[in-house]
């Protein structure tokens, strides 16, 4: 097969007319293409006119003599190999199962690839399962009810099962192990457009059937899922992990154990830390959720071509560098969605935000938000950005005044420094509520300062941005894990042999797929040191 990249249409193209760009392309009649598939559609909006870009695959006679005329040309190039090889098999006789604790995306795709290649894992998950988990998030949205161990953060799916389901992800991946994820999603119910979109995303209903799915092709392998059952300690022996201990005082025994914790695992970590696991603390970010009109946003991206079912809802994605030297930026942008309460611990208020496969509701919102560091924000030991988010959340709560309001202001207000006491023309979609206050009374000096900073730049970028009554909810304090759980290149703790911390909450992920990417990685990590002993 051969690629093909920078193939620019119009956007209103036929079928047709790609099918003929793509001979055309090529300077080969239409009959020597024996078929094509798109690889990735993306779109370039550069001097007004909106195109889309894609990079095609092509199935075509006489394929050496087109690389020999298209020497040098680096839009033109052999089809990589994207195909995932399994680095093993599990002997018939499994001597003992891996653990996985945690059934987020790190955890549902450790827990897949290690079923795929015969291990049968045993899934730990302290949340329940994810229609039961449903009903007990919307309890906080709609009735002030917290379920600690079954919320945004906890159960089924993971932190990404009630969210925008954006699927793209900056990391390297020379092995294309983002496309194994992506497959393995189509596989269990996402639409296919996700292959070859350049920012897809699935949204918050399909993100629930799809997770089931998993589940079910993981015990048909003979893989088991337990729900509800809360690893409170590990059980090390002599430098090893030998297994865990649950909260209902249950062992499960296993001398490998993933660590698929999320960065909300608070009481794991502190756990962890209590039984000598090597971590670190790590810088993540801070600030609050921004809404504005998706309609503005479209009409800053997009223009006159502002609401085009092929663009769909706009996204964003904004940097500034802060003369405080803080980078201020846009986090997590949720197009056409709502904000979510995302707390899983009483008595705090955490922001973050979700969208449906449409992407239709009335408000663009996205973090806004500010990175901070261990060394200059919160010294002290690795747990110490935890106790800091903890804080910052408690204050939110106070602010908010009480039963998960959470406290938000107008963007005019805020930069004009005086508090807020009524909503102009957005209305916030946070659930329970709002209440209109003083955003700087609880955000640190430099926050303030550098958000400040960086709204007239930003507002260069997207006309509009400064809109007066645009909306921030807060506070943003989960942006990602504040601590690292470091691992060697054997993907093992450094200093507990047999226990493998992965995805977010480790400090190897940002995001569903790079924390899918890091469980396959982990689960073939676990394979290699199952089969040879180590
Ligand atoms: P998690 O998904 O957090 O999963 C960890 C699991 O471990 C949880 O289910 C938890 O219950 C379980 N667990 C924790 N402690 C224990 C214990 N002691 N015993 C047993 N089980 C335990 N990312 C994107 O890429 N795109 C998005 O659009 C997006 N939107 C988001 C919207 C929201 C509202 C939120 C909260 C997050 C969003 N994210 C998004 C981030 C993404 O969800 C995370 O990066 C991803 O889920 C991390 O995966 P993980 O498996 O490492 O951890």
């Amino acid at each position: 097969m051969l690629r093909i990249s920078e193939l620019k249409l119009p956007l209103d193209h036929t079928p047709e007319e790609l099918a003929a760009a793509v001979a055309d392309f090529l300077k080969v009649a239409a009959e020597d293409v024996r078929g094509f598939t798109v690889f990735k559609r993306s779109y370039d909006a550069r001097k007004g006119v909106m195109s889309l870009v894609y990079i095609i695959d092509v199935d075509v006679a006489n394929e050496d003599k087109l690389f020999a005329r298209f020497k040098g040309d680096r839009r033109v190039a052999p089809t990589p190999d994207t195909n995932y090889y399994y680095v093993g098999q599990a002997p018939a006789e499994l001597k003992q199962r891996p653990v996985v604790v945690g059934f987020g995306p790190c955890g549902i795709f450790a827990a897949l690839i290690l079923a795929q290649m015969g291990f049968k894992p045993i899934v730990l998950e302290r949340g329940k399962e994810v229609r039961q988990r449903t009903k007990d998030t919307w309890g906080l949205w709609r009735k002030s009810q917290l379920n600690t161990e079954s919320n945004v953060q906890y159960g089924e799916g993971g932190a990404g099962t009630f969210s925008d389901g954006k699927l793209y992800s900056q990391i390297k991946d020379p092995r294309h192990l983002g496309r194994k994820v992506l497959a393995e999603f189509v596989k269990a119910g996402a639409p296919e457009e996700i292959l070859y979109l350049a920012r897809p995303h699935i949204g918050t209903f399909r993100l629930v059937s799809m997770v089931e799915n998993m589940r079910a092709e993981i015990i048909a392998l003979g893989g088991e899922i337990r729900f509800e059952q809360r690893v409170d300690d590990v059980i090390l022996e002599n430098g090893r992990i030998r297994g865990v201990k649950l909260a209902d005082g249950g062992e499960v025994l296993s001398d490998y154990v993933v660590l698929a914790l999320g960065h909300s695992a608070r009481d794991t970590f502190q756990m962890l830390e209590k039984r000598g696991v090597y971590m670190e603390a790590k810088p993540f970010s801070i600030g609050v959720r921004i809404e504005h009109p998706q309609s503005l946003i479209d009409q800053a991206r997009w223009g006159k071509y502002a609401g085009h079912p092929i663009l769909g809802a706009a996204d964003y994605k904004l940097v500034h560098h802060a003369s405080n030297g803080r980078a201020v930026y846009s986090f997590c942008m949720c197009p056409g969605g709502t904000v979510v309460a995302a707390t899983s611990e009483e008595k705090r208020v955490v922001t973050n935000g979700m969208s449906q496969y449409s992407r239709n509701e009335r408000n663009a919102n996205s973090g806004f938000v500010v990175s901070i560091s261990p060394e200059v924000d919160y010294p002290g030991g690795p747990l110490a950005g935890l106790d800091f988010q903890r804080e910052l959340e408690s204050k939110a709560y106070e602010l908010g005044g009480g039963d998960y309001f959470a406290p938000a202001q107008l963007l005019g207000d805020f930069m004009a420094g005086k508090p807020s006491t009524k909503l102009g023309e957005v209305e916030p979609s946070y659930k329970p509520g709002v209440t209109m206050t003083d955003l700087s009374r609880i955000l640190p000096d430099f926050c303030v300062e550098a958000m400040r900073e960086a709204i007239p730049h930003f507002a260069r970028q997207i006309r509009g941005y400064d809109l007066y009554d645009a909306v921030l909810t807060g506070l943003e304090t989960r942006t990602s894990s504040p601590l690292r759980i470091t691992r060697g290149d054997d993907y093992q703790s450094l200093n507990v042999k047999g226990l493998f911390p992965a995805g977010e909450g480790a400090g190897y992920a940002g995001g569903i797929l790079s924390a899918g990417v890091d469980g396959i990685k982990i689960a073939e990590a676990v394979a290699q040191a199952m089969l040879s002993g180590r």
